[in-house]
């Protein structure tokens, strides 16, 4: 993967599995110190440790982003450690589920504290520090949030998270608009399914099952399928985007069965 982020400090949110972790270990591939954060200190610890292991640099420090007060220190911390933070990986994300007519209050809460709040006030906190530091001036801000194919398709049963995830879509347009003359680049990925904890029981029921035969390509993706635009987001080639929002997906929310 060469060295494209050679200098650059990452922080990802949701870290300790799932996309999360597989971020950033491509983003330390590629040359970033990485800080991987969420609730799970020892599984980002031992996340941590595989880039160590694999000649990167990386550290981890638990974050809920649901309680948007601890990210600003959690992200000091990151700068005292690893240097001035240049990439936000926005990654922590809940399934909110639930039919409508059974959500309760604390479900839709919980997924907006963490989907949406967690999202804003992480970029808020994460380009304060980056147009201080100088980062931003130098071009190498970037924040990636990654929302979902549920930010514009209807994912049935799903109301709360397609909810959320089309905020996380709107708020990298807002966002990025703001910012743009500052140098703090937004933008987002919306992943198709890839099999993670956030949907495993799903795919192994029935229901699941006819899901995926329904998608164009009648499979799943794989975390690596998306390497290739988180590392042109996170990377120089991306000097000119800003406010895009890019599914990949395996064309899974084209229209149409069959
Ligand atoms: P996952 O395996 O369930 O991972 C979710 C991650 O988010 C975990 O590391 C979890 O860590 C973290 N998290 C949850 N609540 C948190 C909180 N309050 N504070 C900090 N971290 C929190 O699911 P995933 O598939 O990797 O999902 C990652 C992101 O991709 C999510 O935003 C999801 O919506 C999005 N996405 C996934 C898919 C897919 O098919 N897998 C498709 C489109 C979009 P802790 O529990 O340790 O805090």
């Amino acid at each position: 993967m060469g060295d494209i982020l050679a200098g650059q400090v990452a922080v990802v949110t949701g870290a300790s599995g799932g996309l999360g972790a597989h971020f950033a270990k491509v983003l330390a591939a590629a040359g970033a110190k990485v800080a991987l954060t969420a609730r799970r200190l020892d599984l980002v610890e031992a996340h941590a440790g595989e880039i160590a292991a694999a000649g990167g640099e990386a550290m981890a420090l638990k974050l809920d982003v649901a309680d948007a007060a601890a990210i600003g220190p959690a992200l000091d911390e990151v700068e005292a450690a690893l240097g001035p933070i240049s990439i936000l990986v926005s990654n922590a994300g809940v399934g909110g589920e639930g039919l409508a007519l059974d959500l309760s209050i604390e479900e839709w809460d919980r997924t907006f504290d963490v989907n949406v709040r967690g999202v804003f006030f992480g970029a808020q906190q994460a380009a304060r520090r980056m147009i201080a530091s100088g980062v931003a001036e130098r071009g190498d801000a970037r924040i990636v949030n990654i929302a979902s194919i549920a930010s514009h398709t209807v994912l049935p049963g799903l109301s709360a998270y397609c909810a959320s995830k089309a905020s996380v879509a709107m708020l990298t347009r807002s966002l990025a608009r703001e910012w743009a003359r500052k140098g703090v680049a937004v933008n987002a990925i919306c992943p198709g399914y890839i099999e993670t904890d956030i949907n495993s029981d799903w795919f192994k029921t029935e229901g699941g099952q006819k899901q995926l035969k329904g998608f164009p390509r009648r499979r799943l993706m794989e975390a690596e399928d998306l390497d290739a635009s988180l590392l042109m987001l996170c990377g120089p080639a991306a000097r000119a985007i800003t406010g895009t929002v890019i599914t990949i997906d395996d064309g899974q929310s084209l229209p149409g069965g069959g």
